[in-house]
């Protein structure tokens, strides 16, 4: 049950004076989204996103146009609009030393402004000056004060993110309503962090985030943001600690073997296994063999060698008699790994099974029959391989090959099914740690850092696309050495048809130096076209294919030693990478040419210079994260809420593993947050909607 404490924060918005229906409809929009209750907290957790600083006195001529200053003016006269013109507005006439300005409303009450602003008297103004024939006027001033009681205004006003139809005034009042009705928490975080950390108390933070007195104030290493940060981070990292102790604590068996499987494999591979790729393999049968069930996360580059890193832990299982199922995003993939491993398996007796949506009927039925009986000891395919009416006969190890996709919370639950079964999750990068930390908490982790060895560096430049020339005089030599060039076209922005055009006219131009060792592969051939296309090409009959942004993915065509990027400042930072990753993959040394329109923005400018510096997808990721922000990493871009609320990765990464550390030091200590501590934790967890997590522990 969450605290009484907290029922203040999580009252419905309309409890709060001045919160009517209708601007509650305008608070659930911009706070939590269609169909959920807003709450007073969820107004709390809404931080400004800057301020407006009206400490600084101005004068009327040294205002600017379009500045938002505080004057202290005189009123003059008041001008009412004549009665024949309704729409006119009503005009203040005031004065300081330097000048006019006439203050204008719209459909004002003129008794209202003869009060507001009498005759005679000396006034604070504050708001927007704007310039019309070297005259100023303010229209409609943010606020009007007399002089006397400037002492007792608020001149620094926090700025939120807005939705059409609130206004900023109304926003603010309702969150100093919400802020009155905080109650006072225990502290949850430990003290010796906070110490460290110079953390305010998490209402102090609050109230000092929505009353800056400087721009320092909302500042994301400010002391408040970085406060309100860790609180998230360590309700974050809790609730993925205590779930994933349960998920441990279901299962526990030890999956271990006699190596005959793994050896016999091993040696029919046609490579041998890098270091980092031993080392993986041997954590995972590390994991196996414990009593403890297996939450492990593999994180290796696109061509890092994963998929032979899963094939030894599979041929654990197999070793210890339990069956494998490797879980694949796509159809597509799903066959390729079946392609791809059951050679492999053949040699080593081993019976490897494809099982997705296609298969029907009898065909079906007989596949289940020897999942069932356990003839089949490894079955690849989609989540097909979890739906009603496929049984097992002992699932021992399940595979989860993420790929690209992110966004993975319901797939760490399986079914009943996958329930005492080991865990293997490869991903591809771009997952920053941070963002492994986020999503999967206290997961164990495996790296495939770098490629397989024999790969040679590929070497990256940037060059503005006037140098074009240059690129096709130095590409002739290349393929008079028989090197095999990629050409990727401008991507346009608008629409496919230009795209194509772009990689036609590519095309043509290159003919001209080229001939036909030139081929053109794009996203609206039919898919034999494009096999086509790319075979001669691996082939070596063209030298040089120009495609459209979609290359394929899963080419593979090791003489390929070059690619030229058109428009590079185009590309985001891990399609860049993806791009360049299609050479480097033979014995040759390899070049990456990002041909780019100057000027270069900011933001193009980076990346270009991180892609210059580093082929690390690791390194990449991290800067991307940087770049772009958490959204689009963790896929939440769509959802349009933001993964954390409080929290901004890319500024507080940092208080991300100390959070960690400090949630599983504190589960060791106090397993069931009995203590003190352990009730304020549980507090912050409500606190964060991590009601789930609280109920994982075992008195609830
Ligand atoms: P990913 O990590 O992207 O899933 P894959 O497992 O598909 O990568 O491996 C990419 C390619 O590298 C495959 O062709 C695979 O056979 C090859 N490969 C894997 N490990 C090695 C190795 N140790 N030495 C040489 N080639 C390897
Ligand atoms: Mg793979």
């Amino acid at each position: 049950m969450r605290p009484t404490v907290l029922d203040p924060l999580f009252a419905a918005i309309t409890s709060l004076d001045g919160v009517g229906p209708k601007l509650a409809g305008l608070l659930q929009t911009l706070l939590v989204g269609h169909g959920q209750t807003v709450r007073v907290r969820d107004l709390l957790f809404h931080l400004p996103s800057g301020l407006i600083d009206r400490r600084k006195r101005s004068e009327v001529l040294s205002a600017g146009q379009g500045a938002i200053v505080t004057l202290t003016l005189r009123i003059d006269r008041h001008q009412p609009p004549g009665r024949a013109q309704k729409t006119s507005p009503y005009r203040v006439y005031a004065q300081d030393e330097t000048g006019e300005i006439a203050l204008t409303y719209f459909r004002a009450q003129p008794r209202w402004l003869e009060d507001l602003l009498p005759i005679g008297e000396t006034m604070l103004v504050s708001g927007k000056v704007e310039w019309f024939n070297g005259r100023a006027q303010m229209v409609h001033p943010d606020f009007v004060a007399p002089i006397a009681e400037a002492e007792q205004l608020s001149l620094v006003e926090p700025i939120y993110p807005m939705t059409a139809g609130l206004s900023g005034k109304v926003l603010r009042k309702a969150i100093s309503e919400a802020l009155s009705r905080l109650p006072s928490l225990d502290e949850w975080i430990d003290e010796s962090v906070v110490a460290r950390q110079t953390f305010p108390r998490f209402a102090d933070a609050l109230k000092r985030l929505h009353d800056p007195q400087d721009a320092i104030d909302l500042d994301p290493s400010g002391a408040s943001l970085r406060r309100l940060a860790y609180d998230e981070f360590l309700a974050n990292q809790l609730a993925l600690a205590l779930s994933r102790r349960k998920m441990r604590a279901l299962s526990g068996r030890s999956l271990s073997g006699d190596g005959h499987l793994v050896s016999a494999l091993q040696s029919a591979l046609p490579f041998s296994l890098t270091h980092a790729q031993e080392s993986a393999i041997a954590e995972i049968h590390a994991d196996m063999k414990s009593p403890e069930r297996m939450l492990r996360l593999l994180q290796g580059d696109v061509g890092a060698g994963k998929t032979v890193v899963a094939l030894m832990a599979i041929a654990r299982a197999a070793e210890a008699g339990v069956q494998s199922a490797l879980l694949a995003p796509t159809e597509i993939l799903a066959r390729q790994h079946a392609l791809g491993l059951s050679k492999l398996c053949e040699t080593v007796g081993l019976h490897l099974e494809l099982l997705t949506g296609r298969d029907t009927g009898k065909a079906r039925a007989r596949k289940l029959e020897r999942l069932a009986n356990g003839e089949t000891q490894i079955v690849v395919g989609t989540h097909a391989l979890f739906q009603e009416g496929v049984d097992y006969h002992d699932l021992g190890l399940v595979v989860v090959d993420e790929q690209h996709r992110f966004g993975v919370h319901q797939r760490l639950t399986l079914t009943e099914k996958g329930k005492r079964a080991d865990l293997l999750v490869m991903t591809a990068t771009p997952i920053p740690r941070t963002l492994v930390l986020a999503a999967f908490g206290d997961m164990d982790v495996s790296r495939l850092a770098g490629k397989p060895a024999g790969r040679k560096p590929i070497t990256t430049v940037a060059l503005p696309d006037e140098r074009l020339p240059n690129i096709v005089q130095r590409i002739g030599s290349a393929i008079e050495q028989g090197d095999r060039v990629y050409w990727v076209c401008p991507l346009v922005e608008e629409s496919e048809k230009s795209d194509l055009t772009a990689a036609e006219e590519r095309a043509g131009v290159l003919r001209q130096f080229f001939g036909d060792k030139v081929g053109l592969v794009h996203g609206r051939m039919s898919g034999e076209d494009k096999d086509a296309a790319m075979a001669t090409f691996k082939s070596g009959e063209t030298a040089i294919i120009v495609a459209t942004t979609v290359i394929e993915v899963g080419v593979d065509v090791p003489d390929a030693s070059i690619i030229v990027i058109e428009h590079a400042e185009r590309f985001g930072l891990s399609q860049l990478h993806q791009l360049r990753g299609r050479v480097g993959r033979g014995d040759k040394p390899s070049s990456c040419v990002l041909l780019y329109r100057p000027p270069l923005g900011q933001t193009a400018q980076a990346r270009l210079k991180i892609m210059r510096e580093t082929e690390d997808g690791f390194r990449i990721a991290e800067e991307d994260l940087k770049l772009r922000g958490e959204g689009d990493l963790l896929g939440t871009q769509q959802s349009g809420m933001p993964f954390f609320r409080l929290a901004k990765l890319e500024h507080h990464a940092d208080l991300m593993e100390i959070a960690r550390d400090d949630a599983r030091l504190m589960l060791n200590q106090d397993p069931d947050l009995k203590s003190e501590r352990g009730e304020a934790l549980r507090t912050l967890l409500y606190l964060f909607g991590k009601d789930e997590a609280v109920r994982l522990l075992r008195s609830g």
